[in-house]
């Protein structure tokens, strides 16, 4: 007997055929002898639709803010998984499977006051495992939790992964289960490149660098928790059939294995490629060479909680004056235009430069920090296909490049292949 959590995400749950199918993979599990708790998302596109509304509730003109209450938006955007959480415990029953329905403050999955991106601060696992011991499932809304302020939080997009595999720690599971569209993590997003391999194990950080640069299959947060609380994690589907061979396999079910490093016997140099459209670029031009001046920028768009991410600074010419370049989501750049031309005494530069709809391609492998090469590998294969470079910065683990939005598809392809990734 083990304890699993299993998480179902949107498309898994999309509708009412589909959550009896996710109710296949539960019984499944449930008539093995295991204690389950399942996590779901809410139904495909249910989420955004929640968005929109928030979004464009109209306003009054001249309304003296243009944002509205994260506390409200929480409240509405939470919902959709509350219906998914029932749905799944009516069908579980219609298989006579004892189970109930959980919301995240019922159980209760605290979270901090960032409301719209809070993070789980404790979650009470005690009751969950108590019911999982007299054979209950309990089918728990992912995405939420509740604040100290008393009211409804959501962790962020992607948020459900965070919740299952918090819940995974709380309740001491064996293993925790991320069901969604594709059966496993590959070395690209497959509908990118059709020629991505599916990974059987991928190390914690490898898998947070390609989740915090835009392979959207777990969120970032979810990694971080399963790296510190040790949570076995598979990432695989739910489209196969739930009873097919092997699928109830307890020490190798089909799919990913997030872990730890250690546990990959045959380390490759580059593990994948990861991608995240939609950033902007900003440029100051001749900017004064003296100390204090990227805190004089970078402090004014971090209280505006703008996420700044690739930065360069050009080494002055005559030590007086410089350029500094950095990127932004493109959502934020008008903002970020905004805090500079505010505090532009303040900084002392020149004029502003900013570009919208550029993409950002890396290349991910612990298998760097021991090769050389790897960077001028990408740059090579690149420029052969006349795609200029932008930006460019690096860690240990990784390279990232930032090109035009166009070219976003055959860069992937490209790096992809060009380190051999689509070949066995
Ligand atoms: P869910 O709704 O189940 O949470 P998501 O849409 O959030 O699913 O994540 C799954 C998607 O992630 C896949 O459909 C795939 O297009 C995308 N993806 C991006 N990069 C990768 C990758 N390296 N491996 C697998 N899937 C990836
Ligand atoms: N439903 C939420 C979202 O679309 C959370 C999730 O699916 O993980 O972001
Ligand atoms: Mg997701």
């Amino acid at each position: 007997m083990a304890r699993i959590v299993m998480k179902f995400g949107g498309t898994s749950v999309a509708n009412l055929e589909r959550i009896y199918n996710v109710a296949r993979h539960v019984k499944r599990e449930v008539n093995a002898g295991h204690e389950v708790a399942v996590v779901v998302s809410a139904m495909s596109g249910k989420t955004n639709e929640l968005v929109d509304w928030v979004q464009n509730m109209p306003k009054v003109t001249g309304a003296s803010s243009p944002f509205y209450d994260a506390r409200e938006y929480d409240a509405v955007v939470a919902s959709g998984e509350q219906v998914t959480a029932g749905l799944l415990a009516i069908a579980l029953q219609s298989m006579d499977i004892n189970a109930r329905s959980w919301q995240g403050w019922q159980i209760a999955i605290q979270t901090d006051n960032a409301h719209g991106a809070a993070r789980i601060q404790e979650i009470d696992g005690s009751e969950i495992i108590r019911r999982m011991g007299e054979g209950q499932v309990a089918v728990i809304a992912g995405f939420q939790g509740i604040g100290p302020d008393n009211r409804i939080a959501t962790l962020g997009r992607g948020g459900s992964d965070t919740s299952a595999v918090a819940i995974a720690a709380a309740v001491k599971a064996d293993r925790c289960d991320i069901y969604t569209d594709v059966d496993g993590v590959y070395t690209t997003d497959p509908r990118v490149e059709p020629k991505a391999r599916r990974l059987k194990k991928v190390a914690f950080e490898e898998m947070l660098e390609m989740a915090s640069l835009g392979a959207k299959v777990l969120q970032v947060r979810s990694v971080e928790l399963a790296m510190v609380h040790k949570v076995r994690t598979f990432v695989r589907s739910s489209f196969e059939d739930p009873d097919a061979p092997g699928m109830g396999d307890l020490l190798n079910p089909p799919g990913t294995l997030i872990c730890d490093e250690d546990e990959i016997v045959e380390q490759e140099v580059v593990t994948g490629i990861a991608f995240a459209k939609d950033e902007a670029q900003v440029s100051l031009r001749r900017l004064a060479d003296r100390p204090g001046v990227s805190a004089a920028i970078f402090g004014p768009l971090a209280e505006s909680h703008i996420n700044v991410d690739m930065i360069v600074q050009n080494i002055s010419e005559d030590g007086t004056r410089t350029d500094m370049t950095f990127t932004v989501p493109s959502g934020d750049a008008a903002k970020a235009l905004k805090v500079l031309e505010d505090n532009k005494d303040k900084i002392g530069y020149d004029v502003v430069q900013s570009e919208s709809g550029l993409v950002k391609v890396s290349v991910i492998g612990i298998g760097m920090r021991s090769h050389a090469g790897v960077a001028a590998t990408a740059f090579k294969a690149l420029a052969e296909k006349g795609i200029n470079i932008k930006a460019i910065t690096t860690s240990e683990i990784k390279i990232s490049i930032l090109i035009d939005g166009p070219y976003a598809e055959l860069a992937v392809r490209t790096l992809h292949s060009c380190y051999g990734l689509d070949k066995n």
